[in-house]
C-alpha cells in the first residue's frame, strides 16, 4: 500500500536539491504533488511532466513564497487545480551567508523574508482549508544551524529558529483541528549545490559527521513521508533532527 494514496501535498521550493527529493518521493507514494519553484521553471516544468504518471497529478507553479499576496492566489489556484491541500511543505530556502561586521540590512531582510515570511504566509494560506477538512499535516523545514548557531549565518540561523518557534505555536493553535505542524532539522545534505565544492573539503565534513556521510535528499523526504502521513497521526509540535547524529 502506498502511504500517500489520494492525499494532496503544496510543497515550496520542489525544483532542486531537498525539495525535489520531496516532490519523488511523495509522487511514488500516490501523493499529487504541487510544487513552486522561484526562477527554473524549464526545469520545474520538465519534472511535473515526468513524474505525472501512473495516476499522480504534478504541477509546478512559479511563486516567490515571500511574498504574502502570491502566496494567497497560489493556494487558490492549487484548491482549483486539486480540489484540496492535505500537506503543505514549506521547504524553500535560501542562503545569503556573511560575517555580521559584513552583512548588509538588505541581505538579512531577504533571507528572514524568503526562510521565515514564507512559512507565515502559506500557513495562513492554507489554514482556512485544512480547518474546514478537520485534518493537515505543516511540515516545515528548518536546519541544525536553527539550533545550534553558526558563525557567518546569522541571517539564516535567526529565520530557522524562528521556523521552530512558530511551528511549536501553531502545533498548539491547530492542534484541536486534527492540524499537526512539526519540523524538520536537516544537517549536512549533498546536493547539486555541493557537488560543486572541492572534495576533500567535503570530505573533511562527512567525516566529522557521527554516521561518516552526508545526507541525502531522499534521507529528508522519508523523514517528511512519515510526518505526512498517518504513521505519524500523534506526533505534532516536535523537531526532528536528520544529520547523521551531527547534533546530540
Ligand atoms: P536548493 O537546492 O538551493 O533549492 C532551493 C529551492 O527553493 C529551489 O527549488 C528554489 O527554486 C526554491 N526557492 C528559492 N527561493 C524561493 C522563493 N523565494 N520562493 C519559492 N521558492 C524558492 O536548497 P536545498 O539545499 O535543497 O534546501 C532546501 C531547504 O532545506 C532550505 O530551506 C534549506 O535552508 C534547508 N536545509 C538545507 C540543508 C542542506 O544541507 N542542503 C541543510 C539544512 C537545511 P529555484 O530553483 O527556482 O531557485
Amino acid at each position: 500500500m502506498k502511504l500517500l494514496e489520494n492525499k494532496v501535498a503544496l510543497i515550496t521550493g520542489g525544483s532542486r536539491g531537498i525539495g525535489k527529493g520531496i516532490v519523488e518521493v511523495f509522487a511514488a507514494q500516490g501523493a499529487h504533488v504541487a510544487f513552486t519553484y522561484n526562477s527554473s521553471a524549464e526545469a520545474a516544468n520538465a519534472m511535473a511532466e515526468e513524474l505525472s504518471q501512473n495516476g499522480v497529478k504534478v504541477k509546478a507553479y512559479q511563486s516567490d513564497a515571500a511574498q504574502f499576496d502570491q502566496a494567497e492566489s497560489l493556494v487558490a489556484q492549487v484548491l482549483a487545480d486539486f480540489g484540496s491541500v492535505d500537506i503543505l511543505i514549506n521547504n524553500a530556502g535560501i542562503t545569503k551567508d556573511n560575517l555580521l561586521m559584513r552583512i548588509s540590512e538588505e541581505d538579512f531582510d531577504r533571507v528572514i523574508e524568503v526562510n521565515l515570511k514564507s512559512v507565515f504566509n502559506m500557513t495562513k494560506a492554507v489554514q482556512r482549508t485544512m480547518l474546514k477538512q478537520r485534518h493537515g499535516s505543516i511540515i516545515n523545514m528548518s536546519s541544525i544551524v536553527g539550533v545550534q548557531g553558526n558563525a557567518g549565518q546569522t541571517n539564516y540561523a535567526a529565520s530557522k529558529a524562528g521556523i521552530i518557534g512558530f511551528s511549536k505555536s501553531v502545533a498548539l493553535e491547530l492542534g484541536s483541528r486534527n492540524i499537526r505542524c512539526n519540523v524538520i532539522a536537516p544537517g549536512f545534505i549533498e546536493t547539486e549545490m555541493t557537488q560543486k565544492l572541492d572534495e576533500a573539503t567535503v570530505q573533511t565534513w562527512r567525516d566529522g559527521i557521527p554516521l561518516k556521510r552526508g545526507g541525502t535528499p531522499q534521507d529528508i523526504a522519508n523523514t517528511c513521508l512519515y510526518l505526512a502521513s498517518d504513521l505519524s497521526s500523534y506526533v505534532t509540535g516536535q523537531v526532528i533532527h536528520v544529520d547523521g547524529g551531527m547534533y546530540t
